[in-house]
């Protein structure tokens, strides 16, 4: 297998490779290259070699070394340099890249090949001793720290001894001859601490930077970035050893971070920053805040306009939005990393509507192209116009990614994390965030940092993530340790709340009120193009007009579960409910139910006309009645006297239907079994409530499931005593017109799905409730999963909650079982799913291909089931 790719003038080897073998930073470098931008020539060690160096016990393979050296001679020769020269010195960046990309997860090494002599030779062929020198002790501290695992601040003190020496305070006003004792300083420092001597051969130099590129793929932060982002399956991270260019030359020098659209709104616009004389990670680290790529044109004009048609052909190229660095050494550009750009949902969706409007993608493309769960940050809230004008602005800072957040401030990664356990909303404040925040930036429902731009660490996992985060926020003053901000003069700690405005970067105190959002005519427009491609109905889980209404005005296309234990829980129905349950006969349950009637008449009714057109279904009675008890003796108490009855009564029949497994206890259909007035008075509400929308011209289209049917014998009885009552009600009503009524069930217990050609034969539809479908499948009970759910996480035994998306190896057979044999007896029987994952697009491409009529989720996720329906279909 080859393991190293090289890309230059000479020859560009890995142009059209797979991203999984080169890494994304490797392929585009040669992609890059292939195109005819200006990019330092390199070559990329593959992913696979990484995957080797694990499996054999961190060893590099045989003959790699070798392979590097004959890449290297290739860049000495184009270059005209040479690898530790005396006289004209090539230097090299070692650089992680992943086929997934993640920011600042894994190391870099820069200026690598400097030793005592070649900075000499540096110092002459650039003729600048001070630069090169710069670049030596650069080489020296990032080598101990991410090569020999060293502490950083080992190296501060020799620092401060030098430029107390030369008596000045900052790192850039030490002369060459201060840097160049430092040089030494340092190697004693290195020495000291690793016990070695810094390597001054090159090649050993790159060895040891290869194996930590290698090495850093497995640290704590990287394990945790991948698992927060559910990365897998990759081999490891690919090793671009690249020449070096320099941004840190002079003030003809600069480097610079930068999208070609802007990332927040997605805007045509070319949208960025940079620093002048500056080298590498300076922007991305947010340590001098940059400026932005828009003032460019007073500095260089040229390197602007050049930098503007590079924007061009990327695009062009890319069909896609892209995120490039870029270095300029004295003058001349070069492009040192493209990739897709992170964005938020709101800018995925206008990007892919400018770009099928531009011509460089077609509507199938663009549904592709916005993923379906972004929609959600579209559909964030955002602040109550009043509300933010009374508010009180505490700073402002960098509007670094949209949205609103609300919460309690946190100082730590760990303090965001254990507030959030807690229950809290939390927003993470830190001077500026680093990699080994994520756990806390993932915990927090915000991020606020007092330095670093719209490109920095935190700036671009918040917009990732479609989480609100306002950057270098300079007037905040952070004491970590006492756990206090302090901004224009005002204290805030632990306990106080703050907002953010991710989208006008403001800081403001106190709770400020939130509101939904509106939607844009782009976002209109690409829901029109999934409506046209996808073949997937997609409905709603709903049970309030409320709820209805505006699921409906998301595109829903009927209620595929409406819940109707929900309607139960309300004050005035709830005592009812109670004395039904109380009752110690039927004729004192009838009399309980016949006082719930109207309640649920008056909801179906109201839910009828919101869904007017729509089928509506309403499950029948599903949980235990116990849940509609109070268990604690005070509850118990007042329940009491509400009822007047007896405490002890009360107690009694509580402990009376107390289960060992309520879960697979006495409810659903077998309810309806053993209290078939329940059903009763529920299909009664239904029917009177479809009568009264006949007679006032409302298009009510009920359909009544039966829930947790294990048994074709369970249906065909409970389907008799509906077809009676609705017969009995029409009959009472004296109505004698049509009434479009289905009768079906779900099918969410295991015997159902293998006897769902029988079942069929009594259902006028099927939907799968995946939830119980799911417990019952695995065993996993849905309330106690979470105390065993992430070691099997960890152990990789699952690879997600099955909760969440749904498991097509084992549960989905059954779904397919369960589709095919009720087809087998009825071929145009119209299925659903009504669980979480209707909602959820992996699940809803599995439902695409099973051939169900229909999704059901909740009224926020129609419109991600929407796109995900098409991107299923495309
Ligand atoms: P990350 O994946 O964390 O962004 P990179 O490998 O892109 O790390 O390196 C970080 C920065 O280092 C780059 O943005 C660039 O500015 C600088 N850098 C890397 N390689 C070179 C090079 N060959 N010449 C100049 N600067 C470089
Ligand atoms: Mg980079
Ligand atoms: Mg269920």
């Amino acid at each position: 297998n080859k393991m190293v790719y090289y890309f230059g003038k000479t020859k560009t080897e890995g142009k059209g490779k797979a991203k999984n073998l080169l890494g994304g930073k490797g392929l585009n470098l040669a992609e890059m290259t292939s195109i005819g931008l200006p990019v330092p020539p390199g070559f990329t060690i593959t992913t696979d070699v990484c995957d080797q160096y694990y499996k054999s016990g961190e060893q590099l393979p045989s003959g790699l070394m070798a392979d590097v050296g004959k890449a290297v001679k290739t860049l000495e020769k184009e270059l005209g340099k040479k690898f530790g020269d005396n006289k004209n010195p090539l230097l090299v960046s070692v650089r992680s890249g992943a086929a997934v990309s993640m920011p600042g997860m894994m190391n870099t090494i820069l200026n690598l090949g400097l030793n005592d002599e070649s900075t000499e030779g540096l110092a002459q062929a650039t003729d600048n001793a001070r630069f090169a020198y710069d670049a030596y002790r650069r080489l020296i501290n990032m080598f101990g720290d991410v090569v020999m695992g060293m502490d950083h601040h080992q190296f501060e003190q020799a620092f401060d001894k030098v430029k107390k020496k030369y008596k000045v305070t900052d790192d850039t006003e030490v002369p060459a001859e201060g840097l160049k004792e430092l040089c030494v300083a340092y190697k004693e420092v290195y020495k000291k601490h690793t016990g070695e001597i810094f390597p001054q051969d090159p090649f050993a130099q790159l060895e040891l930077a290869i194996k930590a590129v290698f090495g850093s793929w497995n640290t704590d932060r990287a394990v945790k970035y991948r698992e927060i982002e559910n990365i897998r399956h990759l081999l490891g991270t690919a090793v671009n050893v690249q020449s070096m260019v320099y941004g840190n030359m002079g003030d003809d020098s600069g480097t610079g971070v930068a999208f070609t659209r802007d990332p927040n709104t997605g805007k045509n616009k070319f949208y960025g920053e940079f620093l002048i004389n500056a080298q590498g990670e300076d922007v991305v680290a947010g340590i001098r805040t940059p400026q932005p790529v828009a003032e460019m044109p007073k500095w260089n004009r040229a390197i602007h306009k050049q930098l503007l048609e590079i924007k061009d052909t990327l695009e062009t190229h890319y069909t896609e939005m892209q995120d490039i660095e870029f270095t300029i050494e004295r003058g001349t550009l070069f492009m040192l990393q493209t990739r897709t750009g992170k964005r938020t949902g709101l800018a995925a969706v206008k990007i892919a509507c400018d770009l099928v409007k531009e011509g460089l993608i077609d509507e199938k493309e663009a549904i592709m192209r916005v993923p379906a769960e972004a929609l959600t940050q579209l559909l964030l809230p955002s602040f109550k116009p009043t509300a933010r004008n009374a508010a009180e602005v505490l700073c402002k800072g960098i509007n670094a990614s949209p949205g609103a957040a609300v919460g309690t401030l946190a100082f730590t990664a760990e303090q965001a994390r254990e507030s959030k356990d807690a229950g809290e909303n939390v927003i993470l404040v830190r001077r500026e965030t680093s990699p080994e925040d994520v756990d806390g930036m993932s915990a927090a429902v915000g991020i606020l940092t007092s330095t670093g731009g719209a490109t920095s660490h935190a700036a671009v996992v918040a917009r990732g993530w479609g989480k609100c985060c306002v950057a270098g926020a300079s007037d905040v003053q952070i004491n970590e340790k006492a756990k206090k901000i302090v901004v224009n003069g005002k204290t805030l700690t632990s306990k106080d709340v703050i907002s953010l405005d991710g989208t006008t970067g403001e800081v403001m105190v106190g709770a400020v009120e939130t509101q939904e959002p509106t939607l844009s005519g782009d976002f209109a427009k690409l829901m029109k193009w999934a409506d046209k491609y996808r073949t997937l109905m997609v409905r709603t889980n709903a049970d309030s007009p409320a709820d209805s209404k505006r699921a409906r005005g998301f595109g829903a296309e009927g209620i595929g579960l409406c819940r109707t234990e929900h309607m139960f829980f309300e004050a005035d129905r709830i005592t009812h409910m109670r004395a039904m349950i109380l009752a110690s006969d039927e004729d004192a349950r009838r009399t309980a139910l016949t006082k719930l009637l109207p309640f649920q008449r008056k909801d179906f009714e109201g839910i009828f006309k919101a869904m007017k057109g729509l089928h509506v279904t309403i499950r029948l009675l599903d949980p235990p009645l116990h849940e509609f008890l109070p268990h604690d003796a005070a509850a118990q108490k007042e329940v009491a006297a509400q009822l007047g009855v007896k405490p002890a009564e009360i107690k009694e029949r509580s402990a009376a239907l107390h289960e060992a497994n309520p879960m697979l206890g006495h409810r659903g259909c077998r309810l309806s079994i053993t209290y078939p007035e329940i059903l009763e008075m529920q299909v009664r509400a239904i029917t009177e409530a479809a009568i009264s929308c006949a007679k006032k011209k409302i298009d009510a289209h009920p359909e009544i499931m039966i829930p947790l049917v294990g048994t074709f014998q369970e249906l065909a009885t409970l389907r008799a005593k509906v077809e009676e009552t609705i017969e009995a009600t029409k009959a009472a009503k004296k109505y004698t017109g049509k009434l479009d009524i289905l009768i079906g069930t779900m099918i969410e217990i295991p015997r159902a799905c293998l006897t769902a050609d029988q079942v069929a034969e009594h259902a006028d539809f099927f939907s799968f409730g995946t939830n119980d479908l799911t417990q019952m499948t695995f065993g996993y009970s849905r309330d106690d999963i979470g105390g065993f759910l992430p070691d099997y996480l960890e152990h990789e035994i699952l690879e997600s909650d099955p909760f969440q998306a749904l498991d097509q190896t084992g549960v989905g057979q059954l779904v397919d079982m369960g589709v095919a044999k009720g087809r087998k007896t009825k071929p145009a029987l119209k299925i659903g799913i009504c669980g979480e994952h209707g909602g959820e697009p992996s699940s809803i491409d599995f439902c695409h291909r099973a051939g169900l009529n229909y999704v059901s989720c909740s009224p926020f996720r129609v419109p991600i089931a929407r796109l995900a329906a098409a991107q299923a279909a495309i």
